[in-house]
């Protein structure tokens, strides 16, 4: 009998996203200063950018999207780490919370950053959440994405509940 053909499909080789550990592409890449993503969960969110800019015309679930990735993906402490998981829970404890606009959370957001440096470390939970960007990314429309989006920003935001308490007192020290 001749053997079977059984020259391999080669398929593509994923590997968990340090951050959200989501199976993602492996791959070369660029990744961000500090935001702690693998290389190939980076490109799905510039993808998930370029649709919320092209698509959809930049729609107020925008600060939800970045928000939500950013704290997904905290990156391991310093500095810029450090401020950039405060400023983006504070999003998230506004938007989800507090029922904030986007355009008016934004403004909170960038007095947060220019007024208020004493952040600290919060240490991440075990598990960011049982939804990542996979599960957002291929909605049909804007409604279908928008869903997706809070209902992604909720589990990310529950599973930061440990330090929801310092959240809320940091965003109560803006000015
Ligand atoms: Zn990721």
């Amino acid at each position: 009998m001749p053997r079977k053909n059984n020259r391999k499909i080669t398929e593509p080789k994923l590997e968990p996203c340090v951050g959200c550990g989501a199976q993602v592409l492996k791959k070369q890449g660029p990744t961000h200063e500090f935001i702690g993503a693998s290389p190939g969960c980076w490109e799905l969110f510039g993808q998930l950018l370029a649709k919320e800019y092209e698509e959809y015309n930049y729609p107020p679930v925008h600060r939800l999207t970045v928000d939500t990735y950013a704290v997904q993906h905290p990156g391991s402490p310093s500095k810029k780490s450090i401020q950039s998981v405060a400023i983006h829970l504070i999003g998230l404890h506004l938007t989800l919370d507090l029922n904030y606009e986007a355009h008016h959370a934004t403004q909170i957001l960038g007095q947060a950053a220019e007024t208020f440096t004493e952040y600290h470390w919060l240490e991440p939970p075990p598990s960011l959440g049982s939804l990542t960007i996979l599960d957002v990314q291929g909605a049909a429309n804007i409604k279908e994405h928008t869903d997706r989006v809070h209902i992604w920003a909720h589990t990310v935001w529950q599973a930061w509940q440990p330090h929801h308490e310092q959240i809320r007192a940091w965003k109560e020290l803006v000015r």
